[in-house]
């Protein structure tokens, strides 16, 4: 068992700092209050090998390890939190599952563009009916000639007033076997896009309806039973929601850390009081303890496909460090911390989002009870018709 990094990774790591510090740092509380993607970063990114780290050189990415992303999102979070979504979103979103089961025609088509950060992609998989549940989704994908006709309703799908292709996960007949997921341009006729709406993030989200949508056959990401493959890929999704959520604490930490250094009440510097002072101990043992967790998950996923268990451990832990992290630092720094002069409030209502998305809380703790009792608790009441 080795805790530390290897000599390449500290390289990574140095290398990806000092350019978050180059580019980056500057603009980083104007960024973080702006809802639009930032293209211009996702570009930057692109030059600097950013994009596309786990993806296969032959598919036009860079072929690095889960853990080399995740050490990106480290690096560039501890500078412009926001930034870090388009790490997130070049190595972590719904790109990573296109990259993985998308055709040869279909990644050479979309692809070098979303790897350029010209393009941005958009995961529809939740619907008014179907959250948590999310095998209760409805949208359908009827064959009809050499065509799908798409019928449905998809909410919260993050950069959708953005998008230019949308991953949408539809069903093809009955049951789980039934799941599998198509890409949608943003253009295609019977697809309308609502008004955006704001998360409490500040990020916006549209709502997708389909209307006798015709998409082509090539179009078919994964079809019918392609359910299975698309969560062994959404855990990986999940690594990132779960690095973000931590790398979001930690940068409250250091400002709430930076602050109580230096700030002055009674005639001595915040930090010389020990209310405080027993804040920063238990913020650095969450802290480190879910440190742990991601580099287990990150790392294991990296011999194959990431554990489910690990996965939900990590994030369940992450996400709650990172909010009960960012929420003391907006206390520690006062009024300050909760004003939007500093990031640190912003920090607060990221990880706020991330302990509700891509698998709330709740519904990973189902998943690790499983583990525990080595038993699978059906969530639906006995006597329902079940979806699955
Ligand atoms: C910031 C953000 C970004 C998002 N981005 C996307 C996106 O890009 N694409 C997309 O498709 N969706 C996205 N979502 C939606 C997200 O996937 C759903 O919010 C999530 O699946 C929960 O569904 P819901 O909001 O309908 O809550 P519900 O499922 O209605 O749950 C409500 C509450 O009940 C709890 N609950 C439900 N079932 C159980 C159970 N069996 N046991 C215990 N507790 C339970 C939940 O944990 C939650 O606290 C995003 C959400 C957020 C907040």
């Amino acid at each position: 068992m080795n805790f530390d990094f290897t000599e390449e990774q500290k390289l990574f790591a140095d290398q990806v700092r000092r350019f978050a510090l180059a580019h980056l740092e500057k603009d980083a509380l104007k960024r973080a209050h702006d809802p639009r993607f930032p293209f211009d970063v996702a570009k930057l990114m692109s030059k600097q090998g950013l994009m596309g780290i786990t993806i296969p050189e032959a598919d036009g990415g860079q072929g690095g390890t889960l853990i080399d992303a995740v050490i990106a999102i480290e690096q560039i979070a501890a500078v412009c939190p926001r930034s870090a979504d388009v790490v997130q979103f070049g190595n972590f979103g719904p790109i990573r599952t296109f990259a993985e089961y998308g055709t040869p025609a279909q990644k050479q088509r979309w692809l070098p563009e979303l790897l350029a950060g010209n393009m941005v992609m958009s995961l529809g998989m939740t619907e008014p009916d179907a959250g948590s549940a999310v095998t209760d989704l409805k949208t359908s994908a009827k064959p009809d000639g050499s065509n799908f006709v798409l019928n449905g309703t998809k909410v919260f799908s993050t950069f959708s007033p953005e998008a230019a292709i949308f991953l949408i996960y539809v069903r093809y007949g009955p049951g789980l076997g039934g799941i599998g997921s198509v890409i949608v341009e943003r253009d295609t006729g019977g697809f309308t896009i609502g008004a955006p709406s704001s998360f409490m993030s500040g990020e916006q989200w549209s709502e997708l309806h389909f209307e006798n949508c015709r998409v082509p056959a090539e179009n078919v990401l994964l079809g019918p039973g392609g359910f299975k493959k698309q969560m062994g890929s959404f855990n990986i999704e999940r690594l990132g929601n779960t690095a973000r959520a931590l790398a979001f604490g930690r940068y409250a930490y250091n400002a709430a850390r930076d602050y109580a250094g230096t700030r002055e009440q009674f005639g001595r510097p915040l930090c010389e009081f020990q209310g405080l002072q027993w804040k920063f101990a238990e913020m650095a043992i969450k802290l480190e303890g879910a440190q742990l967790l991601l580099y287990r998950a990150a790392t294991n996923a990296d011999r194959g496909l990431p554990s489910a268990y690990e996965t939900a451990i990590a994030k369940a832990a992450c996400n709650q460090v990172g909010f009960d992290v960012a929420s003391e630092a907006v206390q520690v720094m006062g009024a300050l911390g909760y004003s939007r002069e500093t990031l640190v409030e912003y920090c607060m209502r990221r990880t706020r989002g991330w302990m509700i998305a891509g698998g709330s809380i709740e519904m990973l703790k189902n998943r690790i009870a499983e583990h525990v009792f080595d038993r699978r608790f059906d969530q639906r009441p006995r006597h329902a018709d079940a979806a699955e």
